[in-house]
Protein backbone atom coordinates (compact mmCIF):
# COMPACT_ATOMS: atom_id res chain seq x y z
CA UNK A 1 0.00 0.00 0.00
CA UNK A 2 1.00 3.31 -0.36
CA UNK A 3 0.04 7.14 0.59
CA UNK A 4 0.93 10.62 -0.61
CA UNK A 5 1.93 12.94 1.65
CA UNK A 6 1.95 17.05 1.41
CA UNK A 7 1.10 20.01 3.32
CA UNK A 8 0.57 23.51 1.76
CA UNK A 9 -0.58 25.92 3.88
CA UNK A 10 -1.45 29.86 3.85
CA UNK A 11 -4.06 31.27 6.33
CA UNK A 12 -5.78 34.20 4.37
CA UNK A 13 -7.01 37.79 5.47
CA UNK A 14 -9.21 38.98 2.75
CA UNK A 15 -8.72 42.60 4.62
CA UNK A 16 -4.96 42.19 4.21
CA UNK A 17 -3.10 44.37 1.11
CA UNK A 18 -0.02 41.98 0.92
CA UNK A 19 -0.73 38.72 -1.25
CA UNK A 20 2.06 35.75 -0.71
CA UNK A 21 4.31 35.49 -3.33
CA UNK A 22 5.83 32.37 -4.27
CA UNK A 23 9.02 32.87 -1.68
CA UNK A 24 7.46 33.79 1.02
CA UNK A 25 6.03 29.74 1.15
CA UNK A 26 8.83 27.76 3.30
CA UNK A 27 9.29 25.06 0.76
CA UNK A 28 10.28 21.29 0.76
CA UNK A 29 10.20 18.97 -1.88
CA UNK A 30 10.80 15.23 -1.94
CA UNK A 31 11.70 13.49 1.79
CA UNK A 32 12.68 16.60 3.06
CA UNK A 33 8.92 17.47 3.51
CA UNK A 34 9.21 14.80 6.51
CA UNK A 35 11.84 17.74 8.22
CA UNK A 36 8.72 19.24 8.90
CA UNK A 37 5.88 16.61 9.10
CA UNK A 38 5.10 14.04 12.12
CA UNK A 39 3.47 11.00 9.92
CA UNK A 40 6.29 9.34 7.85
CA UNK A 41 7.17 6.85 10.98
CA UNK A 42 3.58 5.92 11.25
CA UNK A 43 2.87 4.84 7.71
CA UNK A 44 5.51 2.72 7.72
CA UNK A 45 5.14 1.40 10.93
CA UNK A 46 2.19 0.07 9.29
CA UNK A 47 3.67 -1.39 6.39
CA UNK A 48 2.58 1.23 3.64
CA UNK A 49 5.03 2.82 1.21
CA UNK A 50 5.52 6.82 1.43
CA UNK A 51 4.84 9.05 -1.58
CA UNK A 52 6.16 12.42 -0.85
CA UNK A 53 4.83 15.65 -2.51
CA UNK A 54 5.78 18.90 -1.20
CA UNK A 55 5.63 21.32 1.70
CA UNK A 56 4.84 24.95 0.94
CA UNK A 57 3.74 27.10 3.73
CA UNK A 58 3.31 30.43 4.03
CA UNK A 59 2.55 32.86 7.47
CA UNK A 60 -1.27 34.35 7.08
CA UNK A 61 -1.23 36.93 4.84
CA UNK A 62 -4.03 38.39 1.98
CA UNK A 63 -5.79 35.97 -0.17
CA UNK A 64 -3.64 34.03 -2.73
CA UNK A 65 -3.46 35.32 -6.26
CA UNK A 66 -4.49 32.62 -8.60
CA UNK A 67 -0.92 31.79 -10.64
CA UNK A 68 1.09 31.63 -7.13
CA UNK A 69 -1.75 28.75 -5.67
CA UNK A 70 -1.07 27.29 -9.16
CA UNK A 71 2.13 26.69 -9.14
CA UNK A 72 2.46 24.88 -6.17
CA UNK A 73 -0.81 23.08 -6.94
CA UNK A 74 0.48 21.65 -9.84
CA UNK A 75 3.73 20.23 -8.20
CA UNK A 76 0.89 18.57 -6.34
CA UNK A 77 -0.62 17.07 -9.09
CA UNK A 78 2.48 16.22 -10.66
CA UNK A 79 2.93 13.23 -8.39
CA UNK A 80 -0.52 12.52 -7.77
CA UNK A 81 -0.56 11.99 -11.60
CA UNK A 82 2.66 9.58 -11.11
CA UNK A 83 0.31 7.60 -8.52
CA UNK A 84 -2.54 7.15 -9.66
CA UNK A 85 -2.79 4.22 -7.94
CA UNK A 86 -2.35 5.59 -4.35
CA UNK A 87 -4.35 3.59 -1.55
CA UNK A 88 -4.59 6.97 0.46
CA UNK A 89 -3.49 10.98 0.83
CA UNK A 90 -3.24 12.70 3.61
CA UNK A 91 -2.65 16.67 3.62
CA UNK A 92 -1.32 18.69 6.35
CA UNK A 93 -3.62 22.42 5.06
CA UNK A 94 -4.72 25.25 7.62
CA UNK A 95 -8.44 25.05 6.03
CA UNK A 96 -8.63 28.99 5.84
CA UNK A 97 -6.85 29.30 2.10
CA UNK A 98 -8.79 31.66 -0.05
CA UNK A 99 -7.29 31.96 -3.42
CA UNK A 100 -8.41 34.14 -6.02
CA UNK A 101 -11.16 33.37 -8.59
CA UNK A 102 -11.41 29.79 -6.88
CA UNK A 103 -12.09 30.04 -3.06
CA UNK A 104 -10.73 27.41 -0.57
CA UNK A 105 -7.62 26.17 -1.83
CA UNK A 106 -8.37 23.25 -0.05
CA UNK A 107 -11.22 22.31 -1.24
CA UNK A 108 -10.02 22.52 -4.68
CA UNK A 109 -7.07 20.94 -4.39
CA UNK A 110 -8.60 17.89 -2.74
CA UNK A 111 -11.13 17.90 -6.35
CA UNK A 112 -8.11 18.07 -8.44
CA UNK A 113 -7.00 14.56 -6.39
CA UNK A 114 -10.39 12.94 -6.69
CA UNK A 115 -10.21 13.21 -10.51
CA UNK A 116 -7.11 11.32 -10.78
CA UNK A 117 -6.80 8.67 -7.80
CA UNK A 118 -9.64 5.50 -7.68
CA UNK A 119 -12.77 5.64 -5.75
CA UNK A 120 -11.35 3.49 -3.08
CA UNK A 121 -8.28 5.55 -2.39
CA UNK A 122 -8.85 7.25 1.34
CA UNK A 123 -8.25 11.23 1.83
CA UNK A 124 -7.13 12.52 5.40
CA UNK A 125 -6.60 16.12 6.10
CA UNK A 126 -5.31 18.01 9.28
CA UNK A 127 -6.39 21.06 9.58
CA UNK A 128 -6.03 24.14 12.02
CA UNK A 129 -8.96 25.20 14.33
CA UNK A 130 -9.59 28.12 12.66
CA UNK A 131 -10.26 26.58 9.43
CA UNK A 132 -13.43 27.68 7.92
CA UNK A 133 -15.01 24.32 6.34
CA UNK A 134 -16.91 24.34 3.24
CA UNK A 135 -19.98 22.26 2.95
CA UNK A 136 -18.55 20.12 0.46
CA UNK A 137 -15.10 19.24 2.28
CA UNK A 138 -17.29 15.93 3.69
CA UNK A 139 -17.34 14.84 0.09
CA UNK A 140 -13.99 15.04 -0.65
CA UNK A 141 -12.39 14.23 2.72
CA UNK A 142 -12.46 10.70 4.46
CA UNK A 143 -11.16 12.08 7.52
CA UNK A 144 -10.92 15.11 9.27
CA UNK A 145 -8.68 15.84 12.20
CA UNK A 146 -8.52 19.32 13.36
CA UNK A 147 -6.33 20.84 16.70
CA UNK A 148 -7.59 20.94 19.50
CA UNK A 149 -5.61 23.58 21.06
CA UNK A 150 -5.70 27.49 20.77
CA UNK A 151 -3.49 28.95 20.95
CA UNK A 152 -1.97 26.39 18.98
CA UNK A 153 0.50 23.17 20.76
CA UNK A 154 -0.96 20.21 19.14
CA UNK A 155 0.06 20.32 15.57
CA UNK A 156 2.00 17.01 15.78
CA UNK A 157 -0.66 15.23 18.01
CA UNK A 158 -3.23 16.34 15.22
CA UNK A 159 -0.92 15.20 12.17
CA UNK A 160 -0.58 11.53 14.69
CA UNK A 161 -4.25 11.08 14.33
CA UNK A 162 -5.44 11.72 10.63
CA UNK A 163 -2.52 9.46 9.84
CA UNK A 164 -3.32 6.56 12.38
CA UNK A 165 -6.59 6.92 11.15
CA UNK A 166 -6.03 6.59 7.52
CA UNK A 167 -3.71 3.81 8.56
CA UNK A 168 -6.53 1.85 10.31
CA UNK A 169 -9.17 2.74 8.07
CA UNK A 170 -6.59 1.35 4.84
CA UNK A 171 -5.61 -1.93 6.75
CA UNK A 172 -9.41 -2.63 8.17
CA UNK A 173 -10.34 -2.01 4.25
CA UNK A 174 -13.28 0.55 6.19
CA UNK A 175 -14.71 3.60 4.28
CA UNK A 176 -15.27 6.15 7.14
CA UNK A 177 -18.43 8.85 7.13
CA UNK A 178 -17.64 12.24 7.42
CA UNK A 179 -20.37 14.71 8.85
CA UNK A 180 -20.20 18.43 8.54
CA UNK A 181 -22.61 21.03 10.41
CA UNK A 182 -22.22 24.71 10.27
CA UNK A 183 -22.60 26.50 13.79
CA UNK A 184 -23.33 29.70 12.72
CA UNK A 185 -21.09 32.46 15.01
CA UNK A 186 -17.84 33.80 14.61
CA UNK A 187 -16.52 34.87 17.42
CA UNK A 188 -13.41 37.40 18.48
CA UNK A 189 -10.78 34.59 17.42
CA UNK A 190 -8.35 35.71 20.97
CA UNK A 191 -11.67 35.20 22.98
CA UNK A 192 -12.03 31.36 21.97
CA UNK A 193 -9.09 29.84 24.61
CA UNK A 194 -9.07 26.25 24.72
CA UNK A 195 -7.51 26.42 28.02
CA UNK A 196 -10.41 27.91 29.70
CA UNK A 197 -14.26 27.13 29.94
CA UNK A 198 -16.41 26.79 28.29
CA UNK A 199 -14.05 25.48 25.54
CA UNK A 200 -11.59 23.28 28.06
CA UNK A 201 -14.63 20.79 28.48
CA UNK A 202 -15.87 20.87 24.95
CA UNK A 203 -12.48 19.80 23.91
CA UNK A 204 -12.00 17.29 26.33
CA UNK A 205 -16.23 15.87 25.38
CA UNK A 206 -14.19 15.46 21.54
CA UNK A 207 -11.19 13.34 22.99
CA UNK A 208 -13.93 11.09 24.86
CA UNK A 209 -15.47 10.97 22.04
CA UNK A 210 -12.78 9.45 19.87
CA UNK A 211 -11.93 6.91 22.35
CA UNK A 212 -15.25 5.15 21.16
CA UNK A 213 -14.56 2.67 18.98
CA UNK A 214 -16.68 3.90 16.23
CA UNK A 215 -15.13 6.96 16.06
CA UNK A 216 -12.12 8.31 14.24
CA UNK A 217 -12.19 11.93 15.29
CA UNK A 218 -14.60 14.50 16.39
CA UNK A 219 -13.68 17.82 16.11
CA UNK A 220 -14.92 22.34 16.72
CA UNK A 221 -13.44 24.59 14.21
CA UNK A 222 -13.56 28.01 15.39
CA UNK A 223 -14.22 29.89 12.57
CA UNK A 224 -11.68 32.82 11.38
CA UNK A 225 -13.69 36.17 10.78
CA UNK A 226 -10.98 37.41 8.47
CA UNK A 227 -11.89 36.40 4.74
CA UNK A 228 -15.10 37.09 3.42
CA UNK A 229 -16.65 34.08 2.14
CA UNK A 230 -19.80 31.71 2.32
CA UNK A 231 -17.62 29.25 4.14
CA UNK A 232 -16.57 31.64 6.83
CA UNK A 233 -18.12 29.99 10.29
CA UNK A 234 -17.56 27.68 13.13
CA UNK A 235 -18.36 24.06 12.32
CA UNK A 236 -18.28 20.89 13.59
CA UNK A 237 -16.58 17.68 11.79
CA UNK A 238 -17.33 14.27 12.90
CA UNK A 239 -15.79 10.74 10.94
CA UNK A 240 -17.33 7.69 12.31
CA UNK A 241 -18.04 4.22 11.08
CA UNK A 242 -21.65 4.94 9.94
CA UNK A 243 -23.33 8.02 8.25
CA UNK A 244 -25.59 8.15 11.17
CA UNK A 245 -22.64 8.23 14.01
CA UNK A 246 -20.92 11.21 12.54
CA UNK A 247 -24.23 12.94 12.00
CA UNK A 248 -25.13 12.48 15.63
CA UNK A 249 -21.54 13.38 17.27
CA UNK A 250 -20.91 16.52 14.83
CA UNK A 251 -24.94 18.11 15.53
CA UNK A 252 -24.53 17.25 19.03
CA UNK A 253 -21.08 18.93 19.43
CA UNK A 254 -22.57 21.94 17.13
CA UNK A 255 -25.81 22.70 19.54
CA UNK A 256 -23.39 22.50 22.61
CA UNK A 257 -20.95 25.15 21.42
CA UNK A 258 -23.79 27.11 19.87
CA UNK A 259 -24.91 27.29 23.25
CA UNK A 260 -21.51 28.88 24.97
CA UNK A 261 -21.78 31.75 22.18
CA UNK A 262 -22.66 34.31 24.29
CA UNK A 263 -19.84 33.25 27.08
CA UNK A 264 -16.68 34.31 25.62
CA UNK A 265 -14.83 37.07 26.92
CA UNK A 266 -11.17 38.84 27.00
CA UNK A 267 -9.20 37.44 29.89
CA UNK A 268 -7.19 40.78 30.05
CA UNK A 269 -8.70 44.68 29.61
CA UNK A 270 -9.91 45.22 25.80
CA UNK A 271 -10.70 48.34 25.38
CA UNK A 272 -10.80 50.95 22.20
CA UNK A 273 -7.12 52.44 21.50
CA UNK A 274 -7.58 56.00 23.20
CA UNK A 275 -8.88 54.34 26.06
CA UNK A 276 -5.57 51.88 25.94
CA UNK A 277 -3.21 54.74 25.77
CA UNK A 278 -5.23 56.69 28.67
CA UNK A 279 -4.61 53.91 31.03
CA UNK A 280 -1.08 52.97 29.88
CA UNK A 281 -0.23 56.77 30.81
CA UNK A 282 -2.12 56.76 34.06
CA UNK A 283 -1.20 52.78 35.18
CA UNK A 284 1.27 52.41 38.34
CA UNK A 285 2.48 49.10 37.26
CA UNK A 286 6.47 48.74 35.84
CA UNK A 287 6.13 48.29 32.30
CA UNK A 288 2.65 48.24 30.35
CA UNK A 289 2.26 46.75 27.03
CA UNK A 290 -1.09 47.78 24.68
CA UNK A 291 -1.29 45.56 21.67
CA UNK A 292 -2.64 47.04 18.39
CA UNK A 293 -5.01 44.06 17.48
CA UNK A 294 -6.27 45.69 14.63
CA UNK A 295 -3.23 45.71 12.94
CA UNK A 296 -1.78 42.51 14.32
CA UNK A 297 1.50 41.85 11.54
CA UNK A 298 0.53 37.72 13.03
CA UNK A 299 -2.71 37.64 11.68
CA UNK A 300 -1.96 38.78 7.93
CA UNK A 301 -2.30 43.04 9.19
CA UNK A 302 0.42 45.16 7.56
CA UNK A 303 1.56 46.93 10.66
CA UNK A 304 0.93 49.96 8.85
CA UNK A 305 -1.49 51.83 10.98
CA UNK A 306 -0.25 55.14 13.35
CA UNK A 307 -3.50 55.71 15.20
CA UNK A 308 -2.01 54.18 18.29
CA UNK A 309 1.60 56.63 17.72
CA UNK A 310 -0.57 59.34 16.84
CA UNK A 311 -2.51 59.35 20.21
CA UNK A 312 0.55 58.97 22.25
CA UNK A 313 2.45 62.07 20.06
CA UNK A 314 -0.80 64.23 20.68
CA UNK A 315 -1.02 63.02 24.95
CA UNK A 316 2.71 63.61 24.60
CA UNK A 317 3.46 61.06 27.99
CA UNK A 318 6.00 61.51 30.62
CA UNK A 319 6.83 58.09 30.44
CA UNK A 320 9.56 56.19 28.43
CA UNK A 321 6.74 54.82 25.77
CA UNK A 322 8.02 52.79 22.60
CA UNK A 323 5.72 51.80 19.99
CA UNK A 324 7.49 49.03 17.93
CA UNK A 325 7.32 47.98 14.39
CA UNK A 326 5.30 50.31 12.18
CA UNK A 327 5.69 49.38 8.12
CA UNK A 328 7.07 51.96 6.41
CA UNK A 329 9.58 51.49 4.21
CA UNK A 330 9.42 55.36 2.42
CA UNK A 331 10.08 56.89 6.02
CA UNK A 332 13.24 54.28 7.22
CA UNK A 333 14.78 54.75 3.47
CA UNK A 334 14.07 58.77 3.07
CA UNK A 335 15.80 59.29 6.59
CA UNK A 336 18.24 56.39 7.00
CA UNK A 337 21.49 58.59 5.93
CA UNK A 338 20.72 60.64 8.84
CA UNK A 339 23.29 60.10 12.28
CA UNK A 340 21.96 59.06 15.53
CA UNK A 341 21.20 62.05 17.27
CA UNK A 342 20.61 64.37 14.49
CA UNK A 343 17.55 66.38 15.00
CA UNK A 344 14.31 66.02 11.83
CA UNK A 345 10.75 67.12 10.97
CA UNK A 346 8.90 64.33 10.12
CA UNK A 347 6.16 66.04 7.82
CA UNK A 348 3.75 63.30 8.46
CA UNK A 349 3.38 63.71 12.33
CA UNK A 350 4.05 67.51 11.87
CA UNK A 351 6.83 66.85 14.66
CA UNK A 352 10.01 67.33 15.33
CA UNK A 353 12.16 64.22 15.96
CA UNK A 354 15.60 63.01 16.88
CA UNK A 355 17.15 59.93 15.14
CA UNK A 356 17.86 57.54 18.05
CA UNK A 357 18.78 54.06 16.83
CA UNK A 358 19.07 52.61 13.37
CA UNK A 359 18.58 49.09 13.59
CA UNK A 360 17.70 45.50 11.75
CA UNK A 361 14.17 43.63 11.75
CA UNK A 362 14.24 39.95 12.12
CA UNK A 363 11.72 37.16 9.51
CA UNK A 364 9.76 34.83 11.33
CA UNK A 365 12.48 31.97 11.10
CA UNK A 366 15.04 34.93 13.21
CA UNK A 367 16.58 36.04 9.87
CA UNK A 368 17.29 39.70 9.32
CA UNK A 369 14.71 40.91 6.57
CA UNK A 370 15.46 44.43 6.07
CA UNK A 371 16.14 47.90 8.68
CA UNK A 372 14.37 49.48 11.10
CA UNK A 373 14.94 53.42 12.20
CA UNK A 374 13.50 54.49 15.49
CA UNK A 375 12.97 58.20 15.51
CA UNK A 376 12.25 59.61 19.26
CA UNK A 377 9.35 62.29 19.49
CA UNK A 378 9.66 63.23 23.60
CA UNK A 379 9.46 60.95 25.80
CA UNK A 380 7.81 58.46 22.46
CA UNK A 381 10.67 56.12 20.33
CA UNK A 382 8.57 55.46 17.26
CA UNK A 383 9.75 52.11 15.62
CA UNK A 384 9.40 52.27 11.32
CA UNK A 385 10.62 49.27 9.95
CA UNK A 386 10.92 48.88 5.47
CA UNK A 387 8.93 45.74 5.52
CA UNK A 388 6.03 43.85 8.00
CA UNK A 389 7.21 42.08 10.97
CA UNK A 390 6.59 41.50 14.18
CA UNK A 391 7.95 42.01 17.77
CA UNK A 392 7.00 39.31 19.30
CA UNK A 393 10.04 38.75 21.65
CA UNK A 394 12.94 40.91 23.31
CA UNK A 395 15.05 39.99 20.72
CA UNK A 396 13.18 41.88 17.97
CA UNK A 397 14.13 44.78 20.30
CA UNK A 398 18.03 44.30 20.66
CA UNK A 399 18.45 43.83 16.98
CA UNK A 400 17.06 47.11 16.02
CA UNK A 401 19.20 49.11 18.57
CA UNK A 402 16.50 49.18 21.65
CA UNK A 403 16.43 48.47 25.28
CA UNK A 404 13.12 46.73 26.05
CA UNK A 405 13.79 47.14 29.82
CA UNK A 406 13.70 50.87 29.77
CA UNK A 407 10.67 51.71 28.47
CA UNK A 408 7.54 51.68 30.57
CA UNK A 409 4.88 51.47 28.01
CA UNK A 410 5.17 49.29 25.08
CA UNK A 411 3.28 49.18 22.03
CA UNK A 412 3.14 46.15 19.88
CA UNK A 413 1.29 45.01 16.64
CA UNK A 414 0.04 41.90 17.52
CA UNK A 415 -3.29 40.71 19.72
CA UNK A 416 -2.34 38.44 23.17
CA UNK A 417 1.36 39.10 23.95
CA UNK A 418 3.56 36.22 22.75
CA UNK A 419 4.55 34.19 25.64
CA UNK A 420 8.33 35.59 25.09
CA UNK A 421 7.36 38.58 25.97
CA UNK A 422 4.48 37.85 28.87
CA UNK A 423 7.74 38.17 31.46
CA UNK A 424 8.50 41.92 30.51
CA UNK A 425 5.09 43.18 30.94
CA UNK A 426 3.34 44.06 33.99
CA UNK A 427 0.29 44.85 32.78
CA UNK A 428 -1.27 44.07 29.41
CA UNK A 429 -4.08 45.76 27.19
CA UNK A 430 -5.77 44.52 24.41
CA UNK A 431 -6.22 47.45 21.81
CA UNK A 432 -9.98 47.33 19.92
CA UNK A 433 -8.37 49.25 16.98
CA UNK A 434 -9.13 49.20 13.04
CA UNK A 435 -7.20 47.39 10.53
CA UNK A 436 -7.00 43.88 8.32
CA UNK A 437 -6.93 42.21 11.90
CA UNK A 438 -9.85 44.20 13.54
CA UNK A 439 -11.15 41.99 16.28
CA UNK A 440 -15.07 44.02 15.88
CA UNK A 441 -17.31 41.96 13.21
CA UNK A 442 -19.47 44.57 13.64
CA UNK A 443 -16.71 46.80 11.63
CA UNK A 444 -15.40 44.13 9.11
CA UNK A 445 -18.49 45.35 6.53
CA UNK A 446 -18.57 41.29 5.51
CA UNK A 447 -20.69 40.99 2.66
CA UNK A 448 -20.50 36.81 1.29
CA UNK A 449 -20.99 35.25 4.74
CA UNK A 450 -24.04 33.29 5.14
CA UNK A 451 -26.26 35.27 7.23
CA UNK A 452 -28.01 35.11 10.30
CA UNK A 453 -24.51 34.52 11.67
CA UNK A 454 -24.14 35.92 15.39
CA UNK A 455 -23.53 37.94 16.81
CA UNK A 456 -24.60 39.96 13.68
CA UNK A 457 -28.18 39.14 13.96
CA UNK A 458 -30.01 37.65 16.83
CA UNK A 459 -31.84 34.28 16.57
CA UNK A 460 -32.42 30.41 16.97
CA UNK A 461 -30.45 27.58 15.96
CA UNK A 462 -30.53 23.79 16.02
CA UNK A 463 -28.40 21.56 14.39
ZN1 LIG B 1 -5.18 29.00 14.05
Amino acid sequence: MKVLVASFQCESNSRAAYHPQKEDFEYFKGEDIFKKLAVKEIFEENGITVIPTIYAVALPSGTVERHIYEGYKEEIMEVVRQHPDADGVYIFFHGSMEVDEIGSGELYLLKEIKKVVSEDCLISVSLDAHANITDELPEYADIVSGFKTVPHTDQVACQERAARALCYCLKNKIRPYTYMQRVPFLLKNDTLLTAYEPLKSLIAETVALEAEEDIFTANLFLGHCWIDAPNTAASTVACATSREKAESVAKDLANKLWATRRDYKFLIEAESPEECVDRAIAGKEGRIFITDSGDNTTAGAEGDTTEILRLFLAKAPKKKTCVAGITDFDTVNALWGLADGEEVFVEKFGQKGVIRAHGEILGWTKEIIGKSLCISFGQVDAVFTEYRSAFIEKGNFDVAGLDLLSYEIVVVKLGYLFTELKPFADRELFALSDGASCVELERLNLKRIIRPMFPLDDFDFKA
